[in-house]
């Protein structure tokens, strides 16, 4: 054995040892290979839009319409890029498809949001609870409980410009407990209806 040879083995090693490390969890991310997700789980690499599922068991009335509205809530868009379901505080949201996800926190007039993806798809759930079931870069499947429907009021948000009539701090722009459900597609928003 030369010299030579073990420089390339060593070179091969340390390629090989920086692309189980870093591309495969990377790829894994986006859906793209599933060695990366733990075994209990169900893996669904190319998500079938045509079997979502409802995001909110037991609450199907819709109070306000995807796509462009004439009253919205005071510092809401008049342009509304999800749905808002009626449920009450505490009822339960599950996942609407399996995947990733990759962000929980306050996201301005949404409140507090979790978003879940999968390959070109993507769905967030906004005015939950501050008390989050799970953490960015957690898998979760299809119908797993993920999040609660959170309160009007929160508290202790830094700088948090929504409050109601009383001056308290809401949950994002909204005027009650409700769940406000998007879905996006290559990173448009899409209306949700279409896929139930
Ligand atoms: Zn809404």
């Amino acid at each position: 054995m030369n010299h030579t040879f073990y420089s390339l083995i060593t070179i091969f090693t340390i390629i090989l040892v920086f692309s189980l490390c870093f591309f495969i969890p990377l790829l894994a991310q986006y859906g793209y290979v599933s060695s990366y997700i733990p075994n209990n789980y169900t893996i669904t690499t190319n998500i079938n839009s045509s079997e979502f599922i409802w995001p909110s068991p037991g609450y199907t009335t819709i109070t306000s319409k995807f796509g462009y509205r004439n009253s919205p809530t005071s510092g809401a868009g008049t342009y509304h890029g999800g749905i808002d379901i009626a449920a009450p505080t505490g009822s339960n949201i599950i996942a609407t498809f399996s995947g990733i996800v990759t962000y929980t926190g306050f996201k301005g007039a949404n409140g507090y949001t979790i978003t879940v993806e999968n390959g070109s798809f993507s769905f967030s759930c906004s005015h939950v609870s501050p008390n989050f079931l799970v953490h960015v870069g957690q898998y979760i499947n299809k119908g797993e409980i993920i999040a609660n429907v959170g309160p009007k009021n929160v508290y202790g948000v830094p700088n948090n410009p929504y409050k109601d009539n009383n001056g308290n701090p809401t949950n994002g722009a909204t005027t009650g407990p409700h769940l406000h459900f998007s879905i996006k597609k290559d990173g448009k928003a899409v209306n949700p209806l279409d896929y139930f």
